[in-house]
């Protein structure tokens, strides 16, 4: 039976009716439900044409409305299925993260609700519970008392808070001659922080990674120490927890007592790796995070969430107000006790949405220990793919997974090193892509090409990663026949999926 249709005009017509709200979500419903429910069959990528149609929708901002059907109809029919099919269990490129559904309700009641959290007397139990969930996540990476965070929209925005924080905390006013360490395999977020921060490109030193792409100490410990013989102001190392190009995890116990010694800040980007924290294996892989003074964390990546949730999390909670904190005539009176926090007095932003509750809904509906299991699949699948590309003929695992996230490349005898079997490389990927049943995503380290698979959506289960397995046998196999059949294609000059385009 249809179900009834109440208007959407009348003399206030932005003030909807019960039935009007229900019904929206209702109707949003028959779309998502059937989304998410074929994901598994939806192809990975499609993204052809793209320009051209993006080009086609442009359009001006419209006088009168349109019907709410006819635009579901329009994202879920045309604009949502061109795309990289970033929540499929067969999703391994770049970092994935599912997008768990609960936080999308979650999200729902803070949007119709609207409540303010960016200080603390304008809901004061909607804030103690985004600060709970700051809290279970310093617990979580041994943090101690004192120390707190806030969530952000992304580790970029966390490494941005980080790199200020750090340099009102370390260096003067005019901090121009200060100089921050990372490694050359370090996320690009971190150079884009500390020239955000005010630094000049040259600031940033990129310090060379061993065998396994991990920041070499030794190397970090003479660049420091050369750069402090010049007059310059070392302040900041950044660690990394699993690196987005091939998953490394950086010696963290060497890099804190480097840090010690050299009396700079650490901080740990762990947007990719730090949830694994909640698993054995993945503490015994971190060891060393606990002495951080700030990590990122992207509950966005290994906590499932949907886009849009990263966290900073400071082991001084006060040195995040000292650089953030300001005050006007016209806002609320701040909380002086110390177990009560203002947002606002923490981080960049005022007004935000209460996000802290599309952490909080699906920890408190499935507690961590649910987190935890789904957590240790991924590392058992994780090695368990590394396993069977080792017994996979021609190629070799160029980067063992620290955590969930490995790198390999084809190697065939008679195919010269360097650009060549670069070029075959390329080739394997976009075969591999073009089955459509998973989507990796490729990189340069050590100078070569690499493929990688991050196994990290909580949709992906051991049958997807035996078909990524097979994929790339298969596409191998037939790499390789075209290059013994001379019919070689002009490698593609990407790559990275998604660009693809037909004009
Ligand atoms: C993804 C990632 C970032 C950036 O996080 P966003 O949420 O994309 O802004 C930073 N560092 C590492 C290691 C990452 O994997």
């Amino acid at each position: 039976m249809a179900r009834p249709k109440p208007p959407l005009s009348g003399p206030h017509p932005l003030e909807l009716s019960g039935d009007v709200m229900r019904e929206m979500v209702a109707l949003a419903m028959d779309h998502i439900v059937p989304h998410i429910e074929s994901l598994p069959e939806q192809p990975m990528h499609a993204t052809r044409g793209g320009k051209r149609l993006a080009r086609l929708l442009r359009e001006r901002l419209p006088e009168r409305g349109t019907p709410y059907e006819k635009l579901l109809r329009r994202l879920f029919g045309k604009v949502i299925p061109m795309s990289l099919n970033t929540a499929s269990p067969g999703y391994m490129g770049y970092i994935p993260g599912g997008g768990l559904f609960h936080a999308a309700v979650a999200d729902l009641i803070a949007d119709a609700v609207n409540r303010y959290v960016g200080v603390f007397q304008a809901a004061p139990l909607l804030v103690q519970i985004e600060a709970d969930v700051i809290s279970w996540f310093c617990a979580m990476l041994g943090l101690p008392e004192g120390s707190g965070g806030i969530l952000t929209t992304g580790g970029s925005l966390a490494n941005l808070v980080a790199v200020i924080t750090a340099r009102r905390d370390r260096l003067p006013p005019d901090f121009l001659r200060g100089t921050l360490y990372a490694s050359e395999e370090a996320h690009h977020s971190v150079k884009k922080a500390a020239l955000l921060a005010g630094f000049p490109p040259e600031a940033v030193r990129e310090i060379p990674v061993d065998g396994r792409f991990r920041m070499r100490p030794d190397a970090a410990a003479e660049v420091v120490a050369r750069d402090r013989a010049r007059g310059l102001s070392p302040f900041l190392l950044v660690a990394s927890a699993g690196t987005t190009g091939t998953g490394a995890v950086d010696d963290l116990r060497a890099l804190a007592d480097l840090a010690v010694a050299e009396r700079l800040w650490l901080h740990v980007d762990a947007a990719y790796g730090g949830f694994f924290a909640l698993t054995e294996r993945g503490r015994a892989a971190m060891r060393g995070i606990e002495r951080a003074d700030s990590v990122t964390l992207d509950p966005h990546k290994s906590l499932f969430l949907p886009y849009g949730t990263g966290c900073l999390a400071v082991r001084d909670r006060e040195a995040l107000r000292r650089a953030h904190a300001v005050s006007a005539s016209y806002m609320p009176p701040m909380q002086a006790e110390d177990d009560l926090v203002d947002f606002c007095e923490l981080g960049p932003e005022l007004s935000r949405d209460a996000r802290g509750l599309r952490v909080w809904l699906p920890l408190k509906m499935h507690g961590a220990s649910v987190f935890r299991a789904a957590l240790d699949e991924k590392l058992t699948l994780a090695r368990g793919a590394a396993d069977a590309l080792r017994r996979t003929a021609h190629i070799e695992v160029a980067a063992e997974p620290e955590l969930s996230l490995l790198a390999f490349r084809a190697r065939p005898p008679g195919i010269e090193d360097g650009p060549p079997l670069d070029a075959l490389n390329r080739r394997l990927l976009a075969r591999v892509n073009a089955k459509q049943r998973v989507l990796l995503t490729g990189v340069r380290a050590g100078g070569r090409l690499l493929l990688r698979m991050c196994i990290l959506s909580f949709r992906t289960h051991a049958d997807r990663v035996d078909a990524a397995i097979a994929d790339i046998a298969a596409s191998l196999a037939e790499v390789l026949e075209e290059s013994r059949d001379g019919g070689l294609e002009p490698a593609r000059g990407q790559e990275q999926p998604g660009g693809e385009d037909d004009d």
